[in-house]
């Protein structure tokens, strides 16, 4: 049994939340923020965490907790958003099945990883769970950002934002200077093609970490937080362009990354795009 990644790295903030949260828990609690697999872990361990019944849970050594971290445990469900996998059948039964005693106890757990993957019927079918709580039942919604759900299911949440991985230091150096590049071509309309031209260094990866460093200023710019240039400079163009616009376009990129398109080409298609948008 595989308990290792059970307990992501750099997410002790977030965890002392969950941890103050155990004994009233949220009806909804919604994970955004960090990466895939660190909001896989936590939504496990949340479970675990209220489910557990050692001294001081989750022990992670228990049956309980083996079963979670397997995703076998009666009290506990998993439904995958990221493959378009999840049935409206499914996000059916679980009316049903909140009208139920947990087998041991519970509170019962719906955990919902990729949650902006389910379709339309199937988040309004959730959205009808959430709407009429029934005592014992807890729901876990998973996002890369909350602006990724329906509006609706997100103000029925609790929302908690992880930590973002820090890169390795010589590929954040090389991220920073490409933020700084987009941000002076962005402010100036110069300053971008010239590097994007000559260097050979701009592969998938270091795109993708430029992408995600981008979405990442952009939410703390929404939050209120403006620690640096890059987040000022969101917080001046969220008054011009809207969040959901800029977020939907880095995730399409995000997305497009993965096929074999021309990582040069994906970033400067963003770096335009943004570039018109704030001037419209
Ligand atoms: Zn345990």
């Amino acid at each position: 049994m595989e308990i290792g990644n059970f307990l992501p790295d750099n997410q002790e903030r977030l965890l002392g939340y969950l941890h103050r949260l155990q004994g009233n828990p949220p009806g909804v609690l919604l994970l955004e923020g960090g990466c895939e697999e660190d909001r896989s872990a936590l939504g496990s361990y949340w479970a675990a965490l209220l489910n557990c019944r050692e001294e001081n849970p989750p022990c992670l050594s228990c049956s309980t907790c083996r079963q979670i971290k397997a995703g076998v445990f009666r009290d506990v469900y998993f439904f995958d958003g990221s493959q378009d996998s999840v049935k409206i059948d499914e996000v059916r039964q679980i009316r049903r099945m909140m009208g139920e005693k947990p087998e041991y106890g519970g509170p019962r757990c719906f955990v919902f990883n990729e949650a902006q993957g389910l379709t339309v019927s199937a988040a309004n079918s959730l959205l009808k769970s959430l709407e009429e709580p029934f005592p014992g039942n807890v729901f876990v919604l998973l996002v890369p950002l909350r602006s990724r759900l329906l509006p609706t299911l997100v103000s029925r949440s609790m929302v908690l934002t992880l930590n973002w991985r820090k890169e390795e230091g010589e590929e954040e150096d090389s991220v920073l200077k490409w933020e700084g590049c987009l941000l002076e071509f962005w402010r100036t309309g110069q300053g971008l093609f010239e590097h994007t031209s000559r260097k050979k260094e701009l592969d998938r990866n270091l795109v993708r970490s430029i992408v995600l460093c981008s979405q990442r200023n952009l939410l703390q710019a929404m939050s209120g937080r403006a620690e640096g240039a890059a987040q000022q400079f969101w917080l001046d163009s969220l008054q011009r362009v809207s969040f959901g616009r800029v977020d939907g376009l880095l995730d399409k990129a995000l997305e497009i990354l993965n096929y074999q398109t021309n990582p040069v080409m994906v970033l400067e298609w963003i770096a335009v795009k943004i570039w018109v948008w704030i001037r419209e």
